[in-house]
């Protein structure tokens, strides 16, 4: 079975499963206040690979990822453009679909907005504030993070390290700069729910406890996000879920960045790349396939250079599927074995930590080994390894044509054009190529008479 580094334990190991075959997977989503960039892309990317693999591997995933639906950046946007909050996170979301269909990225199976569970978020700090984890200041509600066994178990570092690097921002009243907001009062002209201890909006680090707990229940198997969520994101939802006794995620992931030019990925660096731009410029397979080509754990450098170089690289593949398309498959011994090989090296790659890169370069090797075997003639052989190829391409998200077997309608079709060819019986052949197409096919002539392919 699939082994994962768990950034908890710091160990490779087996996902812990509640029931046999099922795996919850919470994943934190966006904040939906402006377009998809090539980072977002890469953590999407990286979650619907997991899902995908598992799915494959025959688990049931039930993949949730939340909708960050109120937040200071979305009210700045909406503000600056003399818009309501509502608007912009609704526009923005839409956008943000579309653009993850146009990636070919799987929608989560549950994809809950935080302004649906802010009832919830409120029961769960009166529930901190009784057993003494949260205290109300002037601006806010906020909790104790020191009282919290484990704190800042994610991230690695301890209480006093996370003390002398913690900066108190003015208007907060905190009473260790380390504790954090779960309950801010409304300033003027921001949205507001009610509460307890007056109007106000929850803190973004409380809504992933309600919403994952809620829809996947206590110790769902495996929490994912960025490495830049690590903290103060996951080790802040970490502990409100710890105070409350909860076990919470079982298992914890997190991808690796994405470097623009060698630089870290940032808006304010100004090597802000959007998806969609980029898929002005390229297949979105091609992306796929960079993400797949490093370590999901591993930074990621994306410039023209590397998705170019992935775009060749797919080429290869789909020449090779092109190649194949409708030749006869073999069902023998030997083919049998050969994708066998290729499955099991494959699965013992993925099963590694999502070793994609390792998987990904035992695809092209049978690439360049289907390809020989059909210079050699050993076409079937070929065929059924390109099979297999599209297979395993197709569990990663990578969609070639598959090779499509011609049945015997198709076949004497061919054979009736071609004699008709031969015979210079134009306005026949012209009918049969017509006939053809109709069927699906595109028709190619060539010295060897009609070739015809998907
Ligand atoms: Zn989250």
């Amino acid at each position: 079975m699939l082994q994962l580094f768990d950034t908890a334990s710091q160990i490779t190991k087996e996902l812990s499963l509640r029931k046999p075959g099922v795996v919850g997977l919470y994943v934190c989503g966006p904040t939906v206040y402006g377009p998809a960039h090539v980072g977002h892309g890469r953590a999407v990317l990286t979650y619907d690979i997991l899902r995908r693999y598992l799915e494959f591997s025959g688990f049931e995933v039930q993949h949730v990822s939340n909708i960050t639906d109120i937040d200071d950046k979305i009210i700045l946007r909406a503000n600056a453009e003399g818009r309501s909050w509502q608007e912009v996170a609704r526009e923005c979301e839409e956008e943000w679909w579309a653009t993850m269909d146009a990636m070919g990225v799987l929608r989560p199976v549950e994809q809950p907005h935080a302004t649906a569970y802010v009832e919830q978020m409120v029961e769960l700090i009166e529930h901190l504030i009784e057993r003494g984890f949260a205290y109300q200041t002037v601006d806010g509600v906020y909790l104790k993070a020191a009282l919290v066994p484990d704190y800042g178990l994610l991230s690695h570092q301890s209480i006093e390290d996370r003390r002398s690097g913690a900066r108190v921002e003015m208007d907060e009243h905190k009473e260790d700069p380390i504790d954090f907001v779960l309950w801010k009062f409304a300033k003027p002209g921001e949205p507001t729910w009610p509460s307890p201890w007056g109007a106000g909006r929850p803190g973004w680090h409380t809504e992933c406890v309600v919403m994952s707990l809620a829809l996947l229940g206590e110790g769902f198997e495996l929490h994912g996000g960025g490495q830049d969520l690590i903290f103060p994101h996951h080790d802040n939802e970490r502990a409100q879920a710890v105070a409350v006794g909860s076990r919470f995620a079982r298992h914890w992931m997190h991808n690796g960045m994405v470097t623009v030019a060698g630089e870290k990925m940032s808006k304010s660096l100004n090597n802000f790349t959007t998806l969609n731009e980029l898929l002005e410029h390229t297949d979105a397979r091609s992306y796929r396939l960079l993400v797949l080509r490093a370590h999901y754990r591993s930074p990621l450098e994306v410039n023209a250079t590397t998705i170019e170089a992935s775009a060749a690289a797919l080429t290869r593949i789909d020449a090779l599927i092109r190649r194949l398309d409708g030749s006869e498959v073999s069902r023998g011994e030997i083919a049998t074995a050969l994708s066998t090989e290729l499955r099991d090296r494959f699965v013992a790659a993925m099963d590694n930590d999502l070793d994609t890169p390792a998987a990904v370069a035992e695809i092209f090797e049978a690439v360049r080994r289907a390809n020989s075997l059909a210079d050699a003639g050993d076409v079937s052989l070929a065929a059924r390894l390109s099979e297999e190829i599209a297979t395993l391409l197709g569990a990663l998200g990578i969609e070639v044509h598959q090779a499509r077997k011609i049945d015997d309608e198709v076949r004497s079709l061919v054979e009736q054009r071609d004699s008709a060819r031969g015979n210079r019986d134009y306005s026949t052949s012209d009918k049969i190529r017509e006939e053809l197409e109709n069927l699906g096919w595109v028709v190619e002539d060539t010295a060897e008479g009609t070739r015809i392919h998907r």
